[in-house]
């Protein structure tokens, strides 16, 4: 491995290879009928949690062992080869839970954590909307606050990763409509299988059905169901987002892009491997993935000592994934229709990546983001700056008719 580890991280390393050479013949089959899945991948996150392998950064006394992200990686990369699954509820253990931490009350924490460690419940994340992506706060989906304290919550949510099969989810609700869009916000946490929440599959083009749009009709919610308190729903957020570049950032790795398993596909046909077009491409998207390997170890360093990474992290995900599309792509040319065999590990990222364009922040937020904020380019003109969201919906709805 070229992580460079410290004699500390080396017999970390060990110690994940040798439970790996007992446990992993425990691990879900490849290839389980779908309805199989998810209880295998439960199980074996449990094992993991009960092995301490299944949330290392988190703080010991949430059940984490309260390592770093290097430790973090080691095990992703331990894992990846010897090809076995990691957790199944990344969302939840890599960034609803963490948010919990940092803006959850005490009961919440002691409710919640141990439960979704251990996968017996899986947690989904509600904040995007048709009309609210990229732009997420202009969230629409209300929540008001009854004579009671409770809560009654209708709105829609879309691309939910894992709703389906969630206990709960995090989402992100409008609450007061006459202060600036950031202002009005606020987090709750929701019972999926509450009264009037509904849940319906969106089927991708990879054949796979993660995604869900998700209605909610007048759920009641119970007063204590806020995460951070009322009107501060867009810090709260902002706390999950930085999560979610932590997690998609140190998963670099895991993702599994090295250029040897594109080498690996590409010489499998001979007159591909002696192409000088082919070895010209593969020369040049090899190069780029490497560079991004040893950048995200870089931006490991900064996360192992303690630092947390600036805007400049959204780099690794854009370049990741153009990289790996374009790795893809070449692959794709070289083994013509045969890599969209549905048994070929390259049908699925060829069908997958383009996705990954969007989670996690568009390539174009990214970029605007790292022209803002990095390169100190000037800023996007911001039409809503200081207007209360009600009257922007107003003037959105002048504009239109
Ligand atoms: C694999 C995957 C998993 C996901 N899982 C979840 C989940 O579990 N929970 C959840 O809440 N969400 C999830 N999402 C949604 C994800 O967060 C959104 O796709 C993302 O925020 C972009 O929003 P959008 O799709 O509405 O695109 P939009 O915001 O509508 O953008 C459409 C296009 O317009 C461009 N654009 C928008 N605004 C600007 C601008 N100001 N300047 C330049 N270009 C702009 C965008 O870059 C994009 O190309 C997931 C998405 C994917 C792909």
């Amino acid at each position: 491995m070229d992580l460079n580890d410290t004699p500390e991280q080396a017999a970390y390393r060990e110690r994940v290879r040798g439970w790996l050479a007992e446990h992993a013949s425990e691990a879900p089959r490849e290839n389980l009928p779908e309805e199989e899945v998810v209880p295998a991948r439960r199980a074996w996150q449990r094992r993991l949690a009960e092995a301490g392998l299944a949330a290392v950064t988190w703080p010991k006394e949430f059940g984490g062992q309260g390592l770093g992200p290097i430790e973090q990686v080691i095990i992703g990369q331990e894992f990846s080869d010897a090809g076995v699954p990691g957790i199944l509820d990344v969302i939840g253990v890599g960034m609803l839970g963490p948010t919990i931490m940092a803006h959850g009350s005490d009961e919440q924490k002691s409710r919640y954590l141990g439960p979704m460690l251990h996968a017996d419940e899986v947690w989904c994340q509600l904040f995007s909307e048709p009309a609210a992506g990229s732009d997420l706060a202009a969230v629409q989906a209300r929540a008001r606050q009854q004579d009671d304290g409770s809560w009654r919550l209708s709105g829609q949510k879309v691309w939910t990763t894992n709703a389906q099969f969630s206990a709960y989810g995090l989402l992100l609700a409008r609450t007061d409509a006459d202060v600036p869009k950031h202002k009005g916000l606020t987090m709750f946490i929701v019972p999926m299988d509450a009264e009037g929440v509904t849940i319906r599959g969106l089927r991708q083009i990879s054949g796979e059905a993660e995604f869900n749009e998700v209605f909610f009709d007048d759920v009641r919610l119970d007063p204590d169901a806020t995460v951070g308190g009322v009107g501060a729903g867009w810090g709260t957020a902002l706390t999950t987002l930085m999560f979610e570049r932590l997690t998609i950032g140190s998963g670099v790795e895991g993702l599994g892009y090295r250029p040897e398993r594109f080498a690996e596909a590409i010489a499998s046909d001979p007159h591909a491997a002696h192409d000088r077009e082919v070895r010209r491409r593969l020369g040049e998207v090899g190069s780029e993935l490497l560079s991004i390997r040893f950048a995200g170890y870089r931006l490991l360093s900064q996360l192992q000592s303690g630092s947390i990474p600036g805007p400049e992290a959204g780099l690794a995900k854009i370049t990741t994934v153009a990289a790996a599309i374009e790795a893809a792509d070449l692959v794709t040319d070289v083994l013509g229709p045969d890599a969209l065999s549905e048994d070929d590990q390259f049908a699925y990222i060829t069908s997958f990546l383009p996705g990954l364009k969007s989670a996690g922040g568009t390539e174009e937020i990214l970029r605007n983001t790292i022209g803002e904020r990095v390169l100190g380019l000037p800023p996007e003109p911001r039409l809503d700056k200081g207007i209360p969201f009600s009257e922007l919906r107003a003037r959105e709805r002048e504009a239109i008719s």
